[in-house]
């Protein structure tokens, strides 16, 4: 008999020292995100998002109004089990598929709102505040006593065995709620949301219930809905109470624990040699509910998946920072030419790095995320139209629809140009609204008296510092220019960090600083100061992971922009919005020859490749990839 008992009690030990989700001290966010609208864009990225203002963003309901203005999802239409079908904007057969996603205008409408709420607040356009004032009021009067805030009614809330878009419709709603709060400080926003978020613990309370179950292991909204981590932790930020985090813990244990078709459950990450396979927006957005998990547990096994989980995203991730999916990754590397990525990706995997970067307080991330941000996100947005592509590749060829003129698949309308993309789905023309504002606030980050540069580009932050007031401004044309003028108004002495980019050569600066873990570290004294820094940048040539090369300057990575022809394809009843197909004039897929980049002004460099057509060298000329529509920028050997 104590033979047994003593067998059993080594088994619980040796489950409990297993058990990657238990808790063991939870770890605090080492840096602190600034509230939006505490850092404001400057020169190229303040005009970007007043272009889209004045583009997608700022009339996607009068592109869309069918799946914006008249389904009103979380209103008057919430779903129920009469509601068989609607007009989700999306190809797909009738029947169960289409049922499936009907919480789908959900995920376009509060997407749309966050990127629309956020860019009116960095914009400070009065107008577009106007109409979001309104929309506020109207959400904050839809909340059921009981404090629900949703797309679904009584009888089917809280009570799915399949499929379904509880999560997610809320963690799209309230995030863009949370920005409205933390820019207008309204008291009955933030309660709104506290009671919001205590209903879904009710409804799904903590280790007592399974949110992700589901009897089909193939789900969309489900899934999506982890991300509900990212109004948890808000909150958390927000109230500084633990119950928030405790419960993002639970939803990554019950995501884990279920039998789902998703690669960021905990098993799958354990085993290094599974490539990613799975649905990429899904994937790429996971990884920072992991990260919140970590958090709140400070159980190691959770940080192991994390460091797995990194690796794997890096083999999926082109020479311009895009990750692929296209939109299932697949099991299948990144490749230049032969796999795309999808805007909400590039969104949602920026995010996930925003987060990591809070978190660690790594050098490492703001690589990753400029990487990103300005080649292959400013790289897949039109150069000169209001319009973006919801599927890029590096290698861009020709924008018809398929994959460099792939015509195999007539329904495949992704690689072409349009502000709306209704034949596909209208998810990553919203997201390409919240790219931008994202970007900005974890621009600059605190962390006790360091005001932390971990995002470089033009800017201006105003914040306290214990207490004291301290602004900045960052005037640079970054990643244009590698020169920057910090102008510094302080109350306060404090100390300046800066993130040296990876591919800095060195730098100039004309005040006293230290260097420590890839951060400049530089003393302000209280009063005014003015600091001018240059980073030394020489053009490189690198080789991605199938071995081709590339050329890169600086932060940009750098494309041989191919002549093209624009077919506008259809029009829209608002002036000066097109979808439009882009074919090229004379192909030439060039190949690398070893040879000297020459700078030849401004961002445009010169290179000598081969022309496989001729077999001759010529000179080529090479721009950055976000100012391109058709490019190559991978070159064989
Ligand atoms: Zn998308």
């Amino acid at each position: 008999m104590k033979r047994i008992v003593l067998i059993l009690f080594i088994n619980v030990a040796v489950f409990a020292q297993s058990d990657p989700y238990q808790k063991i001290k939870p770890i605090p966010e080492k840096l602190e995100i600034l509230p939006l609208n505490t850092v404001k864009p400057q020169g190229w990225l303040k005009d970007q998002i007043r272009q889209n203002l004045d583009g997608f963003t700022g009339h996607l309901d009068e592109l869309a109004p069918d799946l914006i203005v008249s389904d009103d999802i979380y209103v008057k239409n919430r779903l129920s089990k009469k509601v068989k079908n609607k007009d989700v904007g999306a190809i797909g057969a009738e029947g169960d598929w289409q049922v499936q996603f009907l919480w789908w205008n959900s995920e376009t409408q509060s997407n749309w709102r966050d990127g629309y709420i956020r860019s009116a607040i960095l914009a400070d356009d009065k107008e577009h505040l106007a109409k979001i004032k309104s929309y506020i009021d109207k959400i904050l009067a839809s909340q059921d006593k009981d404090g629900y805030l949703g797309i679904y009614d009584e009888e089917l809330r809280y009570k799915f065995d399949n499929e379904n878009g509880e999560l997610w419709a809320k963690a799209t709603l309230l995030r863009g709620l949370l920005a409205w709060y933390e820019y207008s400080k309204d008291e009955k926003v933030l309660s709104a949301i506290k009671r919001a978020v205590d209903n879904t613990m009710k409804g799904y309370p903590i280790n007592a219930s399974h949110p992700f179950y589901s009897k089909n292991e193939n789900v969309g909204g489900l899934s999506h809905g982890l991300t509900f981590t990212d109004v948890l932790e808000d909150l958390y930020r927000i109230t500084k109470k633990r119950k928030y985090l405790d419960y993002a813990l639970f939803l990554y244990k019950d995501f884990s624990e279920n039998k789902l078709n998703e690669d960021a459950q905990y098993a799958k990450l354990m085993d290094k040699n599974r490539l990613l396979n799975g649905h990429g927006v899904h994937t790429y957005e996971h990884l920072r509910s992991l990260a919140s998990a970590y958090q709140a547990s400070g159980n190691p096994k959770l940080n192991d998946a994390i460091s797995n989980f990194e690796h794997k995203i890096d083999m999926e991730t082109t020479a311009t920072g895009g990750p692929v999916g296209d939109e299932w990754i697949g099991s299948r590397k990144a490749d230049a030419t032969k796999r795309g990525y999808e805007y909400c990706s590039l969104q949602e995997l920026m995010h996930s790095y925003e987060s990591l970067m809070a978190k660690t307080s790594d050098a490492k991330y703001g690589d990753k995320i400029e990487k990103l941000f300005f080649n292959a996100a400013q790289g897949a947005r039109h150069p000169e139209q209001s319009c973006i592509a919801y599927l890029k590749s590096d290698n861009s060829y020709e924008m018809t629809g398929g994959l460099n003129g792939d015509k195999s698949d007539a329904k495949q309308t992704r690689y072409r140009y349009s502000p709306v993309h209704k034949e596909a789905a209208v998810c990553c023309v919203p997201n390409a609204g919240r790219i931008a504002p994202y970007f900005v606030q974890y621009m600059w980050m605190k962390q006790g008296n360091l005001l932390i540069a971990g995002l470089l580009g033009p800017s201006e932050v105003e914040t306290q510092i214990d207490g004291k007031k301290v602004r900045v401004e960052e005037l640079t044309n970054y990643p244009y220019d590698n020169s920057f003028t910090f102008s510094i108004l302080s109350e306060t002495d404090f100390t300046l960090k800066i993130r040296k980019p990876d591919w800095s050569n060195g730098e100039i600066m004309d005040v006293d600083y230290d260097e420590n873990d890839g951060f400049l570290i530089v003393p302000i004294t209280a009063g005014e100061n003015k600091i001018s820094l240059a980073f030394t940048a020489k053009p490189e040539t690198r080789q991605d992971l199938n071995g081709e090369m590339y050329f890169s300057y600086g932060a940009l990575v750098l494309a041989h922009p191919i002549k093209s022809q624009t077919q506008v394809t259809k029009t829209y009843p608002l002036d000066g919005f097109a979808d439009m197909n882009v074919t090229p004039e004379n192909l030439v897929v060039y190949e690398y020859v070893s040879s000297d980049v020459l700078k030849l002004g401004g961002s445009r460099f010169e290179v000598k490749l081969v022309n496989p057509q001729t077999g001759k060298e010529e000179p080529v000329v090479l721009e950055p990839v976000a100012k391109t529509v058709l490019r190559q920028v991978t070159f064989k050997r």
